[in-house]
C-alpha cells in the first residue's frame, strides 16, 4: 500500500521540478517532489550565481510570450518570497547580419513589436568600451534583459511550494515508477507515493528515470568562467549589459556583468558530451587557457586568466528546443526537459504551463512546439 496518495509527484525539484511543485501547490494541488540532492546544489544544471533573462529570443519568436509571461512571474515570485531575484542591465546580441543571432533576435522584436535597437560596430565600442566586435559585425540592444539568481530562486520555488503544502523529500532518490490507468506509483528507498499524475524533471539525469523509453537527448558538459574584474566599473551592471557574440566561425561567447563573484564568461555549447554521473568536473589549465584565448579576442582589458570556473550540464534536444510532453506510452507520466543551454529564464512560466496540464490537460501556453512528436 503506498504511504501518501498525491495528484502530482515530482522527480526532480531543480530550476523546472521547483517551479512546478510551486505552481502546481498555489492552484491547490496535492504535491509530492522528491529531489536525489539538496536543490539548490552544484551537480546539475542550475548552478553559477547567474543566469541571463532576454525577450527578443533569437532562437525562435516562438519563446517570447512564454518570457514575457516568466517575466511577470518571476515578479510575483521576488514580492511574495522578499527576495531580489532579477538585475535589469540590458542585453546585446552582436554578430553578423545574415546570421543566427542578429537576424533571429531582429525577428522576434519584430513579430512581437520590442523595442530594441541596432548599433554599428562603432556605437558597441563606444557604448560598452570592453567588447570588441568585428568592424562588419552589429549589435541587437535590448533594454529588458538581465540577469536572474537561480539558486536563490530555486530556494524561493521550494519555500512557496512547501508554503502552499506540497511534500518535498530531498536527499531522496526515485529508483523507478509505474503507471497504470489511473495512478502512477513512485517509489524512493523509503517512500511509496501514489500519484495521479507523474512529472519527471530530472535535468541531465532524465534518461535515468525513462525507464524503457530512449529519447534523442544528449548531455553536453559547459564551463562556467568568473574574471576578477572588481574595481574596474567598466563590467558592472550599469554599464556591461549581458551579451552574447556570434563570431563568424558560429562559436558563441556570452558574458553577465560582474554582480560581485567577477565577471563571468563562457561559449554557449561546444561542449563534450558526457552523462551526469561521469562527467568530469575538473577544469585542466589547457583548458582555461583555450578559453582565455577564445574570450579576449572579444572581451578587451580582461584580467590575465578567470579566477574560478565551475561545470555545468546542458540537456540537449537535436533542435535546441524543449521537450514538455506526455510521456508517449505511459498514462499520467509527463515529461520536462528544458535545457538545451537556454531554459532557465522560462521556469516559472514552464511550471505554470505543466502545472495547468496535469490538472486539466490544457494550458494557457501553446506547448505544441515543444511536442516528441516534432521530431518524427
Ligand atoms: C552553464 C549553464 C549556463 C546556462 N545559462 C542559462 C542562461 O543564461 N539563461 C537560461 O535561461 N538558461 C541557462 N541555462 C539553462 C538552465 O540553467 C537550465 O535550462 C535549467 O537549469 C534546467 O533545470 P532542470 O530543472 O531541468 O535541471 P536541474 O536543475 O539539473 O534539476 C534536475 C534535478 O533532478 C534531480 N534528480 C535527478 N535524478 C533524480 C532521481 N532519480 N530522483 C530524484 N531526483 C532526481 C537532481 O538532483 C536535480 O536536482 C544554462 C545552463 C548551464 C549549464
Amino acid at each position: 500500500m503506498p504511504d501518501q496518495q498525491v495528484d502530482l509527484a515530482i522527480v526532480g525539484l531543480g530550476a523546472m521540478g521547483a517551479a512546478i511543485a510551486w505552481q502546481a501547490a498555489v492552484r491547490g494541488l496535492s504535491v509530492a517532489g522528491f529531489d536525489a540532492l539538496e536543490p539548490p546544489h552544484t551537480h546539475g544544471s542550475t548552478h553559477g550565481h547567474s543566469r541571463i533573462i532576454r525577450e527578443a529570443y533569437f532562437e525562435h519568436p516562438q519563446y517570447v510570450p512564454l518570457v514575457q509571461r516568466a517575466y511577470a512571474l518571476w515578479a510575483e515570485l521576488e514580492a511574495s518570497a522578499e527576495t531580489r531575484l532579477f538585475e535589469a542591465c540590458g542585453g546585446l546580441m552582436i554578430g553578423r547580419r545574415g546570421r543566427t543571432v542578429v537576424d533571429g533576435t531582429l525577428r522576434a522584436a519584430f513579430e512581437h513589436r520590442l523595442p530594441v535597437q541596432t548599433w554599428a560596430a562603432d556605437d558597441v565600442r563606444a557604448r560598452v568600451p570592453v567588447l570588441a566586435p568585428d568592424p562588419d559585425m552589429v549589435g541587437v540592444f535590448e533594454p529588458r534583459a538581465g540577469v536572474l539568481a537561480p539558486e536563490r530562486a530555486v530556494g524561493a520555488m521550494l519555500d512557496q511550494a512547501r508554503q502552499a503544502g506540497a511534500g518535498l523529500f530531498v536527499s531522496e532518490r526515485v529508483r523507478g515508477w509505474t503507471s497504470e490507468p489511473g495512478h502512477v506509483d513512485v517509489r524512493s528507498a523509503s517512500r511509496h507515493v501514489r500519484a495521479r499524475r507523474l512529472v519527471l524533471a530530472a535535468g541531465p539525469w532524465l534518461a535515468s528515470i525513462l525507464g524503457d523509453l530512449v529519447l534523442p537527448l544528449t548531455v553536453e558538459r559547459v564551463v562556467q568562467y568568473w574574471y576578477p574584474t572588481a574595481g574596474d566599473d567598466r563590467f558592472t551592471p550599469a554599464r556591461f549589459p549581458v551579451f552574447l557574440l556570434e563570431a563568424p566561425d558560429g562559436r558563441m561567447l556570452y558574458g553577465l556583468p560582474d554582480q560581485g563573484r567577477g565577471l563571468k564568461l563562457a561559449e554557449h555549447h561546444g561542449g563534450s558530451p558526457t552523462t551526469a554521473d561521469a562527467v568530469d568536473r575538473q577544469v585542466s589549465n589547457a583548458e582555461r587557457a583555450t578559453f582565455h584565448a577564445f574570450a579576449s579576442r572579444w572581451v578587451r582589458d580582461l584580467p590575465a586568466g578567470p579566477a574560478d570556473a565551475s561545470v555545468c550540464l546542458y540537456t540537449n534536444m537535436p533542435d535546441g528546443d524543449f521537450l514538455l510532453d506526455w510521456h508517449p506510452s505511459a498514462p499520467g507520466v509527463f515529461l520536462c526537459s528544458a535545457c538545451s543551454g537556454h531554459g532557465f529564464k522560462f521556469a516559472p512560466a514552464i511550471g505554470e504551463a505543466v502545472a495547468a496540464m496535469v490538472a486539466t490537460g490544457t494550458s494557457s501556453h501553446d506547448l505544441r512546439p515543444f511536442r516528441l512528436g516534432r521530431l518524427a
